[in-house]
């Protein structure tokens, strides 16, 4: 599919919208720089105060997110990290038990395989 960074912002909006996410008081969809890159290393990013225009960045790649559901997997996944922002230091950043708990409960509310989040 042809990705923009409006597809992944409505794609944002509706996941915002739905347990857990829904509890987790992440930033309005208007205070998110998308950006679709063409990184053949990772699927995407969540990037916490860059010191850029917007507070939080999240990229998905295009060279591997060819499908719409890789790239709902994959905003879920950043979403998780976005989720730990207003934690000290780089707890966001982190793949940690905790994070794997929320991808977990992500999976389980909406049908995702938490491996692969
Ligand atoms: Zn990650």
């Amino acid at each position: 599919m042809k990705l923009s960074p409006e597809i992944v912002r409505n794609l944002y909006s509706s996941l915002y919208c739905c347990y857990p996410f829904s509890k987790w008081d992440l930033p309005l969809p208007e205070e998110i720089d998308f950006q679709i890159t063409y990184d053949p290393d990772v699927m995407g990013t969540y990037l916490y105060d860059t010191g850029d225009d917007f507070e939080h960045t999240i990229t998905i790649s295009s060279a591997r997110c060819g499908h719409l559901m890789t790239v709902i997997t994959t905003l879920s996944h950043e979403m998780v990290h976005m989720s730990f922002y207003r934690r000290k230091g780089d707890k966001w950043a982190q793949h940690g038990k905790e994070f794997r708990k929320r991808c977990h409960m992500v999976g389980l509310e909406l049908g995702f395989d938490p491996l692969e989040l």
